[in-house]
């Protein structure tokens, strides 16, 4: 086995085996690009090491091999006393992740080679800054001592020197502190830098090996659901200098703008620099551009070099360089992330170029981006120029897209109250906790100044689909004072956000402004509306791009999508969004407004008389409805749901009945009806009601309620057809857990379609078909599968019952806990989990089409229109999915995704 490759040896697709880092130095050396040159340690390597806690055997003889060809190649020794090697040790593992070992530049200085360094470059600054760079890297990230302790240090030198950055401090200063820096090491790790070149390399390729396995990376590999076992590759690079004076320097570019996808000079550069100078904003950076007035013969070079690897990658790739006097060499490159729009544009501007086809352009997209480009997003044109509107004040991590303004409050009591009044609020905190919940559903947004992805804030505003800000370290949030203090603009002095005053959050991009920001809607969704055609003339490129995209998805996905609607108007938007059908029709929602006190007249029924007096009341009004809705999705499949939830959601509030009741005791004028109502709250009440009297147990035990809610159906569908539509009922019973439960329901449901036909004279075609939403249903789909014609899956409450979550009350009070600790990545109500939940429906399907195997299957839970549980969805054979009209498109998308 081989555990060391020569930069000529790799090439990109052994990302496996060399890194992601190493896999592109070495195409980019094979490409005869210019790569200062160096070899890769593998990632069994490191297995090897963490497996047994010490290096394979053959590995230092290995190294040893290597070394010697660079430094035959390089003319020059590691750390050479009078012209020293230098090189770099990265860590690179398969997927960059944080919490990995940084990178140590200037491996093989010492107290001798400083001096040949500064004689060959004939500049002792540059060489004690080396120097300098290397203690401090080194001793924080291969010896542990804490970083900050070198930066004070380094803080106090500038103090002493009046100077107010690091270039004010001059060689002899630099040698004082390489001097002050080492006794930082000796003191802390009672051990002494080390002065021996190999032993530091050595040193900081084991610290690589290491730092596989630091809290931070295991953490988020748990998140990330990254393999714990592929290890990291180590690069060992000889150095050049970015900072050998003005005809030096280094940057990062990209192929093209990651945020527009144009073509064109995309990137920073900064003159006399090394590493990590660029991005870490010690100095402004000027724009790539002005390289070609710095440098023409390298900008002209690294122009060429750029358009040779988008060719050869077929993609965006961002990259890292440094010219060193005069001469360009490549660090990095690797395909580059992009923004959403990006990703559509780009994506079709490769299959133009030829670069790609159209199943290879479906994979450069995703649904999150798509749903991402879905949101309305605050107007530009309201944030830049001297007109602007609003002034940004923050910028924390977009934890849940959105764009929300509202007037800042720091308090859930504040929030809801104000909310209450018809005010549009932003609930500001510095972290949330389960208290804050009312005040956030109360809220256009959450902001908060602490916290990251998984924080409550994060993950509650993303399950209630709520704009949220998290994190924006910059804002003080103050809530005693009820205030909030941001950094002026420029960073000079400061502003003071008061309670009440108008902020604007930006969810999708993690910004924040003081003041109100106009909101446009996103011109994808104008047109999935129908309200912009992507052939017209001034059609934005991006929707033209969105439009060619979801096209080839439809044409090539199997799976069929549906809308969850319960109403005309949401049936009609999905269907201009693609719906094919409605796959979850709730007819609660039906029951409410109006309709409340006919349902409350049916919950107090006393005698059969008064029953049937509220349910024939009720009829008509379902009716109405049903035929709106056929009428709106004509041709097309509708799937009713008969009553599903516990019948206290209809009733008055426990507690605040019994406060009206006491009160109008103790005044003496009680009324019957109220007493009535109080009776049957506390008769209904119930310990667990989502594990209760509901469902399909509701029709059983309330006689007339679904033969009612039927006939209301079959009406409809009469009607429709006397008046020449095409119908496509479909009758759902919910929560079913054994066959039986259906068989008595489905007989009375053919005697009243029976009836139906008779008096109408219509024949009709109504299926019948049930939920699978419990554990019990899933593992006797078999049987249940005798009496329905259909199953959609109900993954909402099938997690729950699967988990023994309840969600309302989990995902506020211990998801965070679970999501940080890594036991899931992501919430199980988001991404269907696949191994528990997900199990059970790939059993389901397979016994219920053994029993009958003409029977449609589908999924009605929010997983319907989830990106990756779209994706298993497809695997294990469903018909269709359904999901809300707004994740239509999404759903359209990842069906093809998953298809091509
Ligand atoms: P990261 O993964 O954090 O980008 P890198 O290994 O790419 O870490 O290195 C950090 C910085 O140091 C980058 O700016 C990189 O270009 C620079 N760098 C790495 N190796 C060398 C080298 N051999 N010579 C000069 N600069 C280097
Ligand atoms: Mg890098
Ligand atoms: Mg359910």
């Amino acid at each position: 086995q081989k555990f060391v490759y020569d930069f000529t040896e790799g090439n990109k697709d052994l990302k496996d085996l060399l890194g992601g880092k190493g896999a592109n130095l070495a195409e980019m050396t094979n490409l005869g690009l210019p790569v200062p040159p160096g070899f890769t340690i593998t990632t069994e390597a490191c297995k090897v090491y963490l497996d047994s806690g010490s290096e394979p055997k053959q590995l230092r003889d290995e190294v040893s091999a290597h070394l010697e060809a660079l430094e035959q190649k390089m003319d020059k020794k590691l750390g050479q006393a009078d012209d020293p090697l230098l090189v770099s040790v990265r860590s690179g593992a398969k997927f960059s992740m944080p919490g990995m070992m940084d990178t140590v530049l200037n491996i093989g200085l010492s107290d001798v080679s400083v001096t040949g360094l500064a004689a060959q470059a004939g500049d002792d600054r540059f060489a004690w800054d080396s120097y300098r760079r290397l203690v401090q890297m080194f001793g924080k990230t291969v010896m542990g001592v804490d970083g900050d302790l070198f930066e004070e240090a380094l803080e106090e030198a500038k103090r002493a020197k009046g100077a107010d950055s690091d270039l004010g401090l001059g060689a002899e200063d630099l040698k004082q502190l390489v001097d002050d820096f080492k006794g930082i090491v000796l003191k802390e790790t009672g051990r002494e830098f080390p002065q021996e070149p190999r032993e530091q390399m050595d040193l900081a390729v084991r610290a690589v090996f290491e730092s596989w396995n630091t809290d931070r990376a295991k953490l988020y590999r748990r998140q990330e659901r990254i393999p714990n076992d592929l290890g990291t590759a180590v690069n060992i690079c000889s150095m050049v200098f970015g900072n050998l004076g003005p005809d030096s320097g280094t940057g990062v570019a990209f192929t093209r703008d990651p945020a527009s996808g144009h073509q064109g000079v995309y990137g920073d550069y900064l003159q006399n620099a090394q590493g990590e100078d660029v991005v870490a904003g010690i100095r402004n950076t000027v724009p790539l551009a002005d390289l070609e007035g710095i440098d023409k013969a390298s900008y002209d070079q690294l122009l060429q070099i750029m358009e040779t690897l988008e060719t050869h990658y077929r993609d965006l790739c961002d990259i890292e360089f440094t010219i060193e006097s005069g001469k360009l060499w490549m660090l990095q490159t690797r395909v580059g992330k992009r923004t959403a729009a990006a990703a559509f544009r780009i994506a079709t501007q490769l299959v133009d170029q030829g670069l790609i086809d159209e199943a290879e352009a479906l994979q450069r997209v995703n649904g999150a981006q798509l749903a991402q480009l879905m949101f309305p997003r605050f107007d530009d044109t309201a944030l830049s120029g001297d007109a602007r509107k609003a002034e940004r004040i923050g910028w924390g991590i977009a934890a849940s897209p959105g764009a929300a303004v509202g007037k800042a409050v720091f308090d859930s009591y504040t929030a809801v109250k104000w909310s209450r009044s018809g005010e549009k609020v932003i609930l500001i905190r510095r972290e949330t906790n389960p208290d804050d919940l009312n005040g956030m559903i109360a809220a256009e947004g959450i902001l908060t100044s602490r916290g990251g992805k998984t924080s409550h804030a994060a993950v509650v505003a993303r399950g209630m689909g709520k704009t949220c800000v998290c994190g924006a370290e910059e804002l003080e949030v103050d809530t005693k004072r009820r205030r909030m203090t941001a950094k002026g603009p420029d960073g000079k002095g400061s502003i003071v956000i008061e309670e009440g005053d108008v902020v604007s959050i930006d969810g999708s991009s993690g910004k924040v402004y003081v003041g109100e920001v106009p909101v446009v809607p996103s011109p994808v969704v104008e047109y999935f509306e129908g309200r912009m055609h992507a052939g017209a003339e001034d059609a934005d490129e991006l929707v033209r791009a969105v439009h060619r995209i979801m096209a080839y998805a439809d044409r090539v996905r199997r799976l069929r999508v549906r809308a969850n609607a319960d109403n005309a108007e949401d049936a009609s938007r999905a269907r201009r969004f693609g719906a094919q059908g409605i796959g979850l029709c709730r007819t609660e929602h039906m029951f409410l407004g109006e309709r409340r006190e006919l349902v409350e007249k049916l919950i107090l029924a006393d005698t059969e008389e008064e029953r049937d007096d509220a349910l024939s009341n009720l009829l008509p009004m379902q009716k109405r409805d049903f035929i709106e809705l056929f009428e709106a999705m004509d041709g097309l499949p509708v799937t009713v749901r008969l009553l599903d939830p516990p019948l206290h959601e209809f009733l008055p509030d426990i507690t605040e009945l019994s406060v009206r009741v006491a009160l109008a005791e103790s005044r003496k004028d009680a009324n019957e009806n109220d007493l009535r109502l109080l009776q049957a709250v506390h008769k209904l009440h119930e310990q667990n009601p989502m594990l209760g009297l509901r469902g399909v147990r509701l029709g059983l035990v309330i006689p007339g309620l679904f033969t009612m809610q039927v006939r209301a159906i079959a009406e409809a569908a009469a009607q429709r057809k006397e008046a020449k539509g095409d119908p496509r009922a479909e009758i759902m019973i919910p929560l079913v857990g054994t066959v039986q439960e259906l068989e008595i329901v489905r007989d009375d449901a053919e005697k009243v379609i029976a009836d139906v036909q008779r008096e109408t004279g219509v024949e009709l075609k109504l299926a019948l078909g049930t939920m699978i939403e419990l554990p019990r249903a899933a593992l006797t789909a078999g049987q249940i599968a005798e009496a329905a014609e259909f199953f959609s899956f109900g993954t909402n409450d099938l997690t729950q019952t699967v988990w023994g979550f309840s969600r309302d009350d989990v995902e506020a009070s211990f998801f965070t806990a679970y999501l940080e600790k890594g036991i899931f990545g992501v919430s199980p109500f988001e991404t269907i989990d696949r191994d528990g939940v997900g199990s059970l429906v790939r059993r389901a399907v397979e016994e219920g089409r053994a029993t009958r195997p003409g029977l449609k299957l589908g999924v009605c839970g929010e997983h319907g229109g989830d990106p990756e549980s779209v994706h298993f969805f497809h695997e294990v054979g469903l018909d269709y999915v359904s999901c809300s009209p707004f994740r239509i498109p999404v759903a359209r998308l990842e069906a093809g995704r998953a298809a091509a």
